[in-house]
């Protein structure tokens, strides 16, 4: 091992009143250094010399230099000496050439630059609804991820132009997916585009689209709320993570559901009806056909929708790649007036019927009145 502070940390580390001080906007360090031995030996950390010829530069013992570069590792301060591309070609890296000086500032010595691309590169995402996640396939695809598999039935609109910026006036009238499929090959032809070209109805409709992929997204708006609770029953059953994403008036939100490990969408719905009761009243009045879904919940606007899948991609990729942990919490919230991110516990309740005890394999969803229902009876958290 030699191991290497990062350039980037190194530019920033200054030494005064005996004080070692690197503070940048991801890491903020003080290392006390009365004699100035710790500067010395940061400053023989360039990949050059292993722990013993350290420990004879620096008039060290070994044990001090390990314990050192165990701390500086452990602040992600060194970068790894490995050169393996893993694979990626020439190509790949020249393409992909500022998203290495991106993690760089991320890798450690166990894990270069390099494997975090090929992760993704090896990874398959299914998006769900490809109005906005239309738009977060473009950040998908852009980024490298190996296989998308993109869902939707619907034609493009007039007024599908005032956000989902893939599309162009004369794709008016063609399939989504259609079209989707064209312009992410155009713009990446190394990476595998898939499209189907369906209308998600059921837990059963989808189970076939999710069950082979490492990730799912649903962003799906119509029927509100039922659409995620079906994708929601397939990814349990097949124990896919997925994240769910919407936008509403004042505020945009993100979840992932981690099977088993977070609560699920049906979890989070009893927990919203035990805070407000009348919660899904006006879900209910769009089902029985009394309220227009598009007036109500869906105020899109390009900005909004563009933020949103923005942070999501950042999410997806933060999973696939793990060069950083992903939110502390599942859920979060953005505050569209001031943009500020708020995160949220989504909690396993004991009751859900589709990740609880009573769960059955494989079922569609309790119908929604159903869970309004279990959701107003006394429930137990996990
Ligand atoms: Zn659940």
């Amino acid at each position: 091992m030699r191991p290497k502070l990062k350039d980037f940390y190194r530019n920033h580390m200054q030494a005064a009143d005996q004080v070692i001080r690197i503070q940048t906007d991801l890491v903020r360090l003080e290392i006390p250094d009365p004699n100035g031995i710790i500067y010395r030996f940061m400053n023989q950390l360039t990949g050059l010399y292993t722990i013993e010829e350290l420990a004879e530069l620096c008039n060290l013992t070994e044990e001090d230099v390990k314990r050192g570069v165990s701390m500086l590792h452990n602040h992600k301060l060194l970068e790894s000496d490995a050169t393996d591309t893993y694979g990626l070609t020439q190509r790949e890296l020249q393409r992909y050439r500022n998203n290495f000086t991106f993690y760089s500032v991320h890798e450690s010595m166990l894990e270069n630059r390099y494997l975090f691309q090929e992760r993704l590169k090896h990874s398959s995402v299914a998006i769900l609804g490809l109005g906005g996640g239309g738009l977060l396939a473009t950040w998908l695809a852009a980024m490298g991820v190996g296989k998308i598999v993109g869902v939707d039935h619907d034609r493009v609109e007039l007024n599908n132009l005032n956000r989902q910026i893939l599309f162009t006036e004369d794709d008016i009238g063609k399939h989504k997916t259609d079209v989707i499929r064209e312009r992410l090959q155009a713009m990446n032809r190394d990476i595998d585009v898939q499209v189907v070209n369906r209308q998600i109805d059921s837990a059963h409709s989808v189970k076939d689209i999710i069950k082979d992929v490492d990730v799912v997204v649903c962003v799906i708006d119509t029927p509100p709320v039922q659409a995620s609770r079906y994708v929601n029953s397939a990814c349990i059953q097949y124990r896919k993570p997925v994240f769910h994403a919407g936008l509403r008036h004042g505020s945009g939100f993100m979840y992932r559901v981690v099977p088993f490990e977070t609560g699920c969408t049906d979890c989070l719905c009893m927990q919203s009806i035990r805070r407000n009761s009348k919660v899904f009243d006006t879900i209910k009045s769009i089902s029985n056909g009394e309220l227009d879904s598009h007036l109500f919940l869906n105020p899109s606007f390009a900005p909004n929708v563009s933020l949103l899948t923005s942070v999501l991609a950042s999410e997806i990729a933060k999973y696939i790649t793990k060069y950083s942990p992903m939110f502390p919490l599942p859920y979060t919230k953005i505050n569209l007036q001031d943009m500020r991110l708020t995160h949220e516990e989504i909690s396993r309740i004991e009751d859900c019927p589709s990740c609880g005890r009573s769960r059955v394999i494989g079922a569609e969803p309790v119908p929604l009145d159903a869970l309004v229902k279990l959701g107003t009876e006394k429930m137990t958290v996990k």
